[in-house]
């Protein structure tokens, strides 16, 4: 069941993937960045903090965990740019822990905080996974989701984590090969 909002992301990421020239596989984050004006840097961040950024009179500066896996650090800068795009103009600092953080239920979930950590995630979700790209790539392949090996490869193919592309699928509503996309 897909909100307004969530479709709102899905519709956003697409159209920034468009105008940086940045819709091919595996997306090109630090392209997409870059066409937004954005600098990425490695940074020395403690082991739980993925990514922060920095918004000083309207420039944003992206800093990722250089220690992290570089799948990781691809969906970090994701993130990170969801909020540059989405949430920009309420914030000027954004730091970010452990992302199943944000997932725990608690009285804090119907927060504000909550709101835009659940964004960003599903923007950096719909940034490196787009559904046209999805789709397109799904049909190259013979591809069977209960094969785990396959789901991985897969996954790789976007470079990022098959955890990541799980969820994505899911959320596409793709779930066999016999699916058929609209
Ligand atoms: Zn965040």
């Amino acid at each position: 069941m897909a909100s307004r909002i969530g479709y709102n992301i899905e519709g956003k990421a697409e159209e920034i993937l468009q105008r940086t020239s940045a819709l091919w596989v595996p997306v090109p984050v630090d392209r997409v960045a870059l066409g937004l004006n954005l600098r990425v840097e490695p940074a020395e961040l403690g082991d739980d903090v993925s990514g922060v950024l920095v918004i000083e009179h309207g420039i944003g500066t992206i800093g990722y965990n250089a220690t992290h896996p570089h799948v990781r650090q691809r969906f970090s800068v994701a993130h990170e740019i969801g909020h540059f795009v989405l949430h920009g103009t309420q914030r000027q600092l954004f730091i970010d822990k452990r992302y199943t953080a944000v997932y725990r239920r608690d009285r804090r979930s119907s927060t504000g905080d909550h709101r835009r950590e659940v964004e960003a995630n599903r923007f950096a979700a719909a940034l490196l996974m787009p559904e046209s790209l999805v789709l397109r790539e799904i049909q190259d392949l013979d591809f069977d989701l209960a094969d785990e090996q396959a789901l991985a490869a897969f996954a790789a193919r976007f470079q990022v984590s098959t955890h990541a592309m799980s969820l994505r699928l899911g959320h596409l509503r793709i779930f066999s090969e016999e699916s058929q996309p609209g």
